[in-house]
C-alpha cells in the first residue's frame, strides 16, 4: 500500500514472522528456540499462538488464541469434531483480528518482531478463509514474511521433499509474501542435500529415479516446474533443538523484510 507521497503507509517495524509447516515439522519447538534467542540477544519480540487446540506451550505467548476462544466449548456448542473445532475457533478469532492488530500497533515502536505460531495441521491455516484474513491483516499493516518449516530428515525421501516443496510453492503464490524455507532438525540430518536438489534439478531427478514408481515419474516432471519457484526463495538450515542457525534465520528474515518493503 502507498500513501500518495510515494512512501509506504505502513511501519517498518515490527516484522511479522508467520511460522507454518506440516504437523510435526517443529513449528512450536522452533518458536520456543526463536524466543530464547531474542531474549539472549536483547531483541524485542512479541509472541502469538494461533493454535486453539495446543495443550501446553514451551514458550510464554503475549497473545494466545486460547485466552479468547475455548476450543472444547466451540466443539460442544457447534457439535463439531476436532478439526471443525479448530477451524471454527480460528474463524471466531479472525473476526476480532483488528483488535490484535491494534495491540501490536500500540507497541510497534518497542517491537522488532512478532512471531506467530499456527495450528498443527497446516491446511487449517493455509487453506482457510480465516487464515487468509489473518495473513492479509498482518501483511497490509506490517512487513510480513512466512517461515515455512521443513522436517529435513523426512525430506531426504525425494517424494516427501517434492510434496513439501509443492506445498511451500502453493503458499508462496497464495500469500505473495516473502517465503523462507526453514530446514529444521539439521541436528539429525544436514540440509545440504536439499540445497543441491534445489540448485540442480538433474541431481534431484537422479535421486528420484532410484524409486521406480509412477510417483517418481511425476516427481521428475514437477522438478522442472519447481526450478522457477526455487529462484524466488531464501532458505536456511536450523535446529530448534540444538539452536544452530538462529543468527542465519534472523538475517534471512531481515533480507525478506527488505524484499517486502521493496515489493509492497
Ligand atoms: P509442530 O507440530 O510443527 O508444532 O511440531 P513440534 O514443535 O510439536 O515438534 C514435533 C516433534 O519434532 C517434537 O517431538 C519435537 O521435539 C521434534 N523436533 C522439533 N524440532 C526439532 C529439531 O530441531 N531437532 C530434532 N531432533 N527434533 C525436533
Ligand atoms: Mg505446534
Amino acid at each position: 500500500p502507498s500513501s500518495g507521497n510515494g512512501l509506504p503507509n505502513f511501519r517498518r517495524k515490527p516484522v511479522i514472522i508467520i511460522v507454518v509447516g506440516m504437523a510435526g515439522s517443529g513449528k512450536t519447538t522452533l518458536m520456543h528456540r526463536l524466543v530464547c534467542h531474542t531474549h539472549m540477544r536483547n531483541i524485542q519480540g512479541y509472541v502469538m499462538n494461533l493454535d486453539p487446540a495446543v495443550m501446553t506451550l514451551p514458550y510464554a505467548a503475549n497473545i494466545d488464541i486460547r485466552d479468547t476462544v475455548k476450543y472444547k466449548e466451540v466443539m460442544k456448542q457447534f457439535n463439531l469434531g476436532p478439526n471443525g473445532g479448530i477451524l471454527t475457533s480460528l474463524n471466531l478469532f479472525a473476526t476480532k483480528f483488528d483488535e490484535v492488530i491494534s495491540v501490536i500497533e500500540r507497541r510497534a515502536d518497542q517491537l522488532d518482531y512478532v512471531l506467530v505460531d499456527t495450528p498443527g495441521q497446516i491446511e487449517i491455516f493455509t487453506w482457510s478463509a480465516s487464515g487468509a484474513i489473518i495473513t492479509e491483516a498482518f501483511a497490509s499493516t506490517f512487513p510480513t514474511v512466512v517461515a515455512y518449516v521443513v522436517d529435513t530428515p523426512r525430506s531426504e525421501d525425494p517424494t516427501t521433499f517434492m510434496s513439501n516443496m509443492l506445498y511451500a510453492c502453493s503458499i508462496l503464490y497464495k500469500t505473495r509474501l516473502p517465503l523462507i524455507l526453514t530446514f529444521n532438525k539439521v541436528d539429525v540430518a544436514a540440509h545440504q542435500f536439499a540445497l543441491e536438489w534445489m540448485e540442480d534439478f538433474e541431481t534431484f531427478q537422479a535421486a528420484a529415479s532410484s524409486d521406480q514408481s509412477y510417483t517418481s515419474t511425476l516427481t521428475q516432471s514437477l522438478s522442472l516446474v519447481l526450478d522457477e519457484f526455487y529462484n524466488n526463495l531464501k532458505s536456511v538450515g536450523v535446529s530448534a533443538v540444538s539452536g544452530v542457525g538462529m543468527e542465519a534465520f534472523f538475517k534471512t528474515v531481515e533480507a525478506s523484510a527488505e524484499e517486502y518493503m521493496e515489493t509492497y
